[in-house]
């Protein structure tokens, strides 16, 4: 049954990225007339984000990347959409928000049901230097179709953190004919999601394409020089490349969500039904925070959406989190990883395999906790999967 809620004001959704259209997506197989309203810093276009990290060495450029257009996205799904446009405000008493139109308009738009699926951004390093204004991130297509543009005719990339983003773009990178150095804080690659042994290995995977590592240091310092950048590091050695890109992490947008009082944490904190300490304000994705997981993944993206779905549909329901296995897209040497809870106690067991490593985290009960898979290693992720415990169960 379709219900139209608060005399047909839409239930407004500010993002356009998987959380929002997977949840549009979601709603729409239980609601089909209520009125829905995208607003969006983007085009609208939908496009699948991790396609970004792999998409240089197949040489795919913005246009191969979209997969629906915002005008298709709109006759498909029946909604409105709001692109290029900002949102500075919300009035929860008045369940209404401010936004600015690309013409630089200000509007005010009603909602009955307002989700906050605002992603998170790349951590900017704090670093001295007459080039800090040079240094590039990629998180969406617009910074992808920019990237692409400066790295054209020039020979050098240097990554900032060997995280899960970092190490995917130095292989992409690399096999995409460019000589890429990697820095990095932590004396390991994918330092939370790795025991050791499976990051040395990626790191030598990775060193036979070529990649260069400065780890267990920082960058301090970042020059022009000539037509490329001098970075300075904390342990002393000076680097030179044509292009320097920041990989060191994400933080939730919660800035928007703190203005309207909303509650916020790591994330925006959301209950169980997802929603925020407003009420009829929902939140899920990159920016949400749920008991104090943020799980800035694709799996708990679709577990959230189906649930949300059903709420604004008017269902009972209640998120849960089963073990969601992250696949990083390293081919040098292939990883799916579902890392233990922080602080889980317990230890990794590491075997050796044909072509592969299988490492395998035990908690004090001789019980399953954890795993990280290399190579062949990683046929044994289904099964695996199963004898994990739930994140957020019943
Ligand atoms: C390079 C890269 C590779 C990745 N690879 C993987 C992978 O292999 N596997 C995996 O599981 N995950 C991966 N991820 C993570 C995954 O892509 C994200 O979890 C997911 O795409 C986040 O979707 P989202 O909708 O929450 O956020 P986003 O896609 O960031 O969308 C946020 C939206 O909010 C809008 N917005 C924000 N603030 C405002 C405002 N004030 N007004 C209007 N609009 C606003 C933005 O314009 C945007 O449309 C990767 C991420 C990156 C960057």
């Amino acid at each position: 049954m379709n219900t139209i809620d608060h005399q047909n004001k839409p239930i407004v959704m500010i993002g356009s990225g998987l959380a929002a259209y997977t949840l549009i997506r979601e709603y729409r197989k239980l609601n089909t007339e209520q009125a829905i309203t995208v607003v969006t810093q983007e085009s609208g276009d939908f496009y699948s984000k991790p396609m970004l990290s792999t998409a240089f060495a197949s040489k795919k450029d913005v246009q191969q990347l979209i997969s629906t257009s915002a005008a298709k996205m709109m006759e498909q799904l029946n909604i409105q959409i709001h692109s290029y446009s900002n949102v500075s405000a919300i009035d929860p008493s008045n369940h209404s928000l401010l936004l600015q139109s690309p013409d630089n308009k200000e509007h005010v738009l009603q909602y009955s049901k307002l989700v906050l699926a605002l992603g998170a951004d790349q951590i900017r390093l704090d670093i001295a230097g007459d080039a800090t204004d040079q240094m590039l991130t990629v998180n969406d297509l617009q910074d992808y179709a920019d990237f692409r543009e400066r790295i054209t005719n020039i020979k050098s990339v240097l990554i900032l953190g060997a995280g899960l983003i970092g190490c995917e773009f130095a292989n992409d990178l690399s096999l995409g004919g460019y000589h890429v150095e990697v820095v990095d804080l932590a004396d390991q690659v994918l330092g939370r999601l790795l025991p050791k042994e499976i990051a040395i290995e990626l790191q030598s995977k990775l060193s036979d394409l070529g990649v260069v590592w400065h780890l267990g240091t920082s960058a301090k310092t970042f020059s022009r020089a000539g037509d490329g950048f001098e970075i300075g590091l904390a342990n002393g050695d000076v680097l030179h490349a044509d292009c320097v890109l920041s990989a060191i992490g994400l933080r939730p947008c919660t800035n928007l969500a703190k203005l309207a009082n909303i509650k916020t944490n790591r994330g925006i904190v959301v209950n169980r039904q997802l929603e925020t300490s407003i009420q009829g304000i929902y939140s899920l994705g990159d920016c949400a925070e749920v008991e104090g997981h943020v799980l800035p993944y694709v799996m708990p993206i679709m577990q959230a959406a189906r649930t949300l779905a059903s709420i604004l549909a008017g269902h009972d329901s209640v998120l849960t989190y089963p073990a969601m296995p992250v696949m990083i897209k390293t081919p040098a040497l292939p990883l799916v990883v579902s890392p233990p809870a922080s602080g889980s106690e317990g230890s990794w067991t590491i075997k050796s395999v044909e072509n592969g490593i299988e490492g395998l985290f035990y908690g004090p009960q001789s019980q399953l906790l954890g795993f990280a898979l290399a190579g062949s290693a990683t046929a044994q992720r289904a099964s695996l999967t199963k004898l994990l415990p739930n994140i957020l169960g019943e």
